[in-house]
């Protein structure tokens, strides 16, 4: 994802739009590798300012996640909108910049970045998701099982063995 700015940076006000679409397999987030389903896609358009490059543009892709309460694969469409500042590396006072070098702006790794923050903070096939029996390992979802599931209360659970041993 690289975006040749040469002929932007000549001159000031100067707009140049841009379309990446690329299939990319993995992304390494902090809870796994997650899989894509759609092509990542990054639209938009990159102005000179001030002899900076202002990005502006739109991410979409999808990727699979895994239900941390019932352990299925479903699919999590990303859609973020994207405004990031670029300087060239060797200009000084760049605070608020992303670097770029040479004539080309690489967006692989910002994007990388913008995938990972668009993804949920838990990965739930549905908000109200019932998960598994901790005992049977029975879909929920799909249907009750038979398991008793305790009641563990500790103070329950002392007088109970108390009551056992008389
Ligand atoms: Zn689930
Ligand atoms: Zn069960």
């Amino acid at each position: 994802m690289k975006l040749e700015v040469k002929e932007l940076l000549e001159e000031v006000g100067t707009e140049k739009r841009f379309h990446f679409a690329e299939n990319w397999d993995r992304l390494e987030t902090a809870q796994g590798q997650v899989e894509f389903t759609e092509p990542v896609v990054f639209d938009g358009k990159a102005t000179n300012i001030d002899s900076n490059v202002l990005v502006q543009g739109n991410i979409t892709s999808a990727v699979e996640l895994h239900c941390s309460r019932c352990l299925k694969a479903f699919t999590y469409p990303i859609n973020v909108d994207y405004t990031e500042q670029y300087c060239r590396a060797n200009k000084d006072g760049h605070d608020e910049c992303r670097l770029f070098h040479g004539n080309e702006i690489d967006f692989t790794q910002p994007v990388i970045e913008e995938l990972i923050l668009a993804l949920p903070m838990k990965w739930l096939c549905r908000e109200k998701c019932e998960g598994l029996c901790p005992q049977c390992g029975q879909d929920l979802n799909v249907a009750k099982c038979d398991c008793q599931v305790e009641d563990i209360n500790p103070r329950m659970e002392v007088l109970k063995k108390f009551f056992e041993k008389e």
